[in-house]
């Protein structure tokens, strides 16, 4: 038999490494195997390619010992996705391998005793049943009826009689009734229920789920997204805030689950859409397994490992990591909030936009994508105005509620007239202090966090700036510190100048800190709570507010994109945005689009029951095509203007961009490197190579940065291109002078 060889990932930039296998014990490919590599190191790799071509090196060494049990942990169609991943962003399998696997899975280290280990205790779960007592339709009545001065306890056991359907001897997990703990355990105590923690047990999941009964239009949306379905592996499900597109997702992801198929939910931020994860969890109870980052490594191994061996009929709910997820009978991807920009990783390799990457997984698997947005991205727009997607619009808000007035506040004539207030025009001022009587509830957006983004002299002029980055500081109030928010330096409030030692230096412009300030100065009786990176600093902090301001211990929230996202609270009639130009000024191409979609999404927080809401848009730029097209809730229109002038200067989605960025201590040698790659790549591109160019925050940690950027128009072979950039790449850092500069490629950046 001749020798064979196989290719292995691993986690590493690197090319697979190749390794001797035995003929007779050759492991499977996708199976995980423990590899040596240098003299001591031993470390996790995947099986990629069997072969019996043997690399050109001295020495080769056996390939070790197969990992668990010889399972493999991807299918062949998620190879395939972590190949077209690699070789569509530009990077090796090895970085694809990082993002895809939880760390656990992929130990190194000098003897192989962590490695494929599987000793993760399954977790347990609460489960509710009825005293066999109540099963009897009278004597139920007549428990409930005891129950009348504890309504909550009685509402629970309501609940979980609802959620037992005809089954009245049957049980329910705990996570699909809304009741807490307490109330459960006060049930328990009277002998009304039975509370069992037990492993759940996969057989026994439930075949039926309580699906919310749709309006005539969401019923009809639903039909058209089924239709469109039979003939477009993508549909985009064009809905306004609140219209119900979280219903017709469950309508969907309930058929796919009786089909015994798999469901991919993705959803930008986990955390921030802990109010969808509770819808979710109530309907489908332990169908649902949730997947993100912030999990622990153990638990995220066990969903990794539970999942191989899953025999589908699985919703997953996670963020971008778990389009990895080996969900071997995928039949329907959910991209919610597909115009988020957080799909896309920016840091590290591999830089993909899960959106993007979840497409062509359903394809790679013959599923279906639905992708959800009251805002969609330009890209998708565009791709089902011109019929390659399929199109469904639902354009009325569920029940009574009626889409927000939009009020415009201009900021110069408030200032001209002297009606306004720190940072609040009368307008707001006005709309907050009726919320306030009337017991409603407020949210305040204001996109910077911190209290002020800088601090100046105004004498002289002079700024605090980050000495290791090209940055300002912004001054934070409660720490009484500047903070570099690009790498974290921290430095005391000078008292006088630094430079001319004559006058203070003094905070400018606000930030979420400062206006929660203001709030609590100009209404002492208004309770007011801000959520962004600075209060909320674990999951717990974040629920603890979001939980209090949906009961209403607090009148104002005041916060950064985090309050923009998913937010559906019955109390919050009003939403102001304390300043609009510093979205629309930003110099990114997509400034526009991106401010459209912010307004919009906090705009949608507004009025999402019986009482109408209304938004308060603060800007000294009244006449903004964006901001007209926000008061107008005209999506159309904007997105027509902006595809009008993305086609003109060749931007994204009628090009593709790829944005190279060159970074190194030394900024002359910087400089050489990047006049080299414009001047080689101009000679392959010609007029599609841009840059040099100094990026906006040129200096970055004590490292300079330049961009050299290059647009391939859609008509032409992107493939072609990313190979002769490869070329190019290699070819200028290739050479000994320019080995130390730090290349980064991202591919459709965001
Ligand atoms: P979207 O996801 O489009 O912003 P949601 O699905 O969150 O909208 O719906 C907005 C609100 O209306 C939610 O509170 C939701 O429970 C309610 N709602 C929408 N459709 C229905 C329905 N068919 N039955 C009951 N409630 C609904
Ligand atoms: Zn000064
Ligand atoms: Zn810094």
């Amino acid at each position: 038999m001749p020798e064979r060889y196989a290719d292995i990932v691993l986690p590493l930039a690197r090319e697979p490494f190749t390794f001797a296998v035995g003929a007779e014990a050759c492991p499977a490919l996708g199976t995980a195997v423990a590899v040596p590599l240098g003299r001591t190191k031993i470390l996790t790799g995947i099986v990629w390619r069997i072969h019996g071509q043997r690399p050109d090196v001295k020495t080769l060494k056996p390939v070790g010992e197969v990992l668990y049990g010889g399972m493999p942990l991807l299918t062949e169609r998620q190879m395939a996705l972590w190949e077209w991943i690699a070789e569509y962003y530009m990077c090796t399998l090895g970085e694809v391998m990082r993002a895809a696997l939880p760390a656990l899975m992929k130990p190194s280290g000098r003897d192989t005793a962590s490695f494929g280990e599987e000793v993760f205790r399954p977790r347990r779960e609460l489960f509710l049943s009825l005293a066999s007592a109540l099963r009897d339709p009278a004597r139920l009545a007549e428990a409930s009826a005891l129950l009348h001065r504890a309504p909550r306890q009685r509402a629970a056991l309501e609940e979980l009689v609802s959620a037992l359907g005809s089954d009245l001897a049957g049980e329910v997990p705990r996570r699909m009734l809304g009741a807490d703990r307490p109330m459960l355990a006060a049930l328990e105590r009277r002998g009304y229920v039975t509370l069992t923690e037990r492993v759940p047990d996969r057989d026994g999941r439930r075949e039926t789920f309580r699906l919310p009964v749709l309006t005539a239009s969401q019923e009809a949306a639903l039909a058209s997204v089924g239709r469109q379905f039979a003939d477009r592996e993508t549909v985009l499900l064009y809905g306004v805030t609140g219209s119900g597109k979280t219903e017709i997702y469950m309508h969907l992801i309930a058929r796919t689950l009786l089909r015994g198929e798999d469901v991919l939910l993705l959803v930008p931020e986990i955390v921030l859409t802990s109010q969808l994860v509770e819808r979710m969890e109530r309907t489908f109870g332990d169908r649902v397994t949730v997947y993100h980052s912030r999990l622990t490594d153990r638990r995220r191994t066990e969903t990794y490992l539970r999942l191989c061996r899953s025999e589908g009929g699985e919703l997953v709910l996670g963020a971008r990591s778990s389009l990895f997820l080996p969900l071997k009978k995928l039949g329907l991807v959910v991209v919610d909030e597909e115009h988020d920009p957080s799909y896309k990783q920016a840091e590290p390799a591999p830089r993909y936009h899960a959106r993007d990457c979840a497409v062509v997984a359903a394809r790679l698997l013959g599923a279906r994508t639905l992708l959800g947005s009251a805002t969609p991205s330009l890209e998708s727009w565009l791709n089902a105005r011109a019929g390659k997607y399929g199109l469904v619009r639902l354009d009325e808000r569920y029940g009574d509620a009626r889409p927000p007035e939009i009020r415009i506040s201009d900021t110069l004539r408030a200032v001209k007239r002297g009606e306004r207030h720190s940072h609040f025009n009368n307008l707001l001022l006005d709309a907050i202090a009726q919320r306030l009587e009337r017991g409603e509830q407020t949210i305040l957006y204001q996109n910077r966090r911190g209290f002020a983004p800088y601090v100046a002299c105004r004498t002289c002029g002079w700024t605090a700036r980050c000495p290791d980055c090209n940055v300002t500081l912004t001054y934070h109030k409660q720490t009484r510190r500047l903070e570099c928010h690009y790498c974290g330096h921290t430095a005391p409030v000078p008292t006088y100048c630094p430079d001319c030692r004559v006058t203070e230096a003094e905070p400018m412009g606000f930030g979420t800190e400062k206006i929660e300030l203001e709030v609590a100065r100009l209404f002492p009786q208004a309770r007011a709570v801000r959520l962004d990176r600075d209060s909320v600093t674990s999951e717990r902090a974040f629920q603890a507010i979001v939980r209090g301001f949906a009961r209403r211990e607090w009148d104002v929230l005041v916060g950064t994109q985090m309050v923009t996202k998913g937010f559906d609270f019955e109390g919050v009639t009003l939403v102001g945005i304390l300043n609009a130009d510093n979205m629309l000024n930003n110099p990114d191409f997509r400034a526009s689009e991106r401010a459209f979609q912010q307004m919009m999404q906090v705009a949608g927080r507004a009025g999402r029951r019986e009482r109408p809401g209304e938004v308060v848009i603060q800007t000294a730029e009244p006449d903004h095509p964006v901001i007209r097209q926000v008061a107008a809730g005209d999506y159309e229109g904007m997105a027509l203007q902006q595809l009008a002038e993305r086609e003109a200067f060749f931007y994204p989605p009628y090009a593709r961009l790829v944005a190279l960025t060159l970074r190194h201590r030394d900024a002359p040698l910087l400089g050489r490197a990047a006049v080299e790659l414009a001047s080689r790549l101009r000679g392959r591109f010609g007029r599609r190579v841009n840059g040099p160019v100094r990026p906006a925050v040129d200096k970055i940690r004590g490292e300079y940065l330049l961009g050299v950027q290059l647009r391939i128009e859609c008509g032409a072979s992107f493939a072609r291109a990313r190979k002769v950039l490869r070329e190019v790449l290699a070819a200028t850092f290739g050479q000994a002078e320019y080995k130390s500069v730090t290349v980064v490629v991202n591919v459709d950046p965001q």
